[in-house]
């Protein structure tokens, strides 16, 4: 079996190595005999995006958002209409933000964003810098909470991102300050698109939520979801450390 996993703007969203998600994913296939295909896209370039399985966009720097805008919105009615069609869709801080329906930046000018995620985000005085822990929301089938029932990861943003109807976040912050700092919500799931402040990069160190990612895209595809157990005692162990050492501090 073959997944295709399609990186957009690699060149202009990637802060903090967000690319290791891609990274993570092409091996937890590999490890399972299934063949990663991996694909990017930059300004200008078509993509299927209804011929994709996972669809990742990382974060950047508010210039980096402004410099592909106009780009992003020459594609939102393909990404839409593969989203509604049920994409497996994973992003990070600056891509996350670009799918709502705006980000106001620190200076006071906006960036329309796709709007395919009723959520918005305005820039705060501080930046939201640190760790972060995340209690995940049950509703997160397909997680195998006998092992992780948190995420882990760390966040630098200044933009402050607030969730409309019809989304819903992926838990409670924990440990750090999350979508705004305020609400104690974390990121956001709609259909098959979970979208998170969380660099690290995520998946490495949040290994369920990779493999819950390609339990969607497999079960998209009419596949068997049986995902093959991976010996993932390493990650565990630093995850549970992480958790542990955090909460003592909060
Ligand atoms: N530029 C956006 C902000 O500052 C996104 C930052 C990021 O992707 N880490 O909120």
């Amino acid at each position: 079996m073959k997944l295709t996993i399609c990186h957009l703007y690699p060149d202009l969203l990637d802060l903090y190595g967000d690319r290791g998600n891609i990274i993570a994913l092409a091996a937890r296939c590999r490890w399972r005999g299934i063949e990663p295909v991996i694909k990017q896209a930059s300004l200008g370039e078509d993509l299927d995006f209804m011929g994709m399985d996972i669809l990742f966009i990382g974060g950047g720097s508010d210039r980096e958002q402004g410099l592909l805008v106009q780009d992003l919105m020459r594609r939102e009615n393909e990404l839409r209409t593969a989203i509604e069609n049920g994409l497996v869709v994973l992003l990070i801080c600056g891509g996350y933000q670009m799918l709502g329906k705006y980000y106001q930046m620190a200076n006071g000018e906006r960036i329309n964003g796709l709007g395919i995620l009723d959520v918005w985000t305005i820039a705060g005085v501080e930046r939201l810098i640190g760790n972060v822990v995340v209690q995940l929301d049950e509703r997160l089938s397909g997680i195998d909470s006998s092992k992780f029932k948190t995420l882990v990861g760390f966040e630098n943003h200044s933009g402050q991102t607030h969730l409309g109807e019809g989304v819903s976040p992926l838990g409670n912050v924990l440990f750090g300050h999350g979508n705004n700092g305020g609400d104690g919500g974390e990121g956001v799931r709609y259909l098959n698109v979970f979208g998170t402040y969380l660099h690290g990069p995520l998946l490495p160190k949040n290994p369920h939520f990779a493999d819950l990612l390609l339990e969607l895209a497999m079960q998209r595809r009419g596949a068997d979801t049986c995902l093959l157990k991976l010996d993932d005692h390493l990650e565990e162990a630093a995850h549970k450390a992480m958790v542990k050492r955090l909460l003592k501090q909060a």
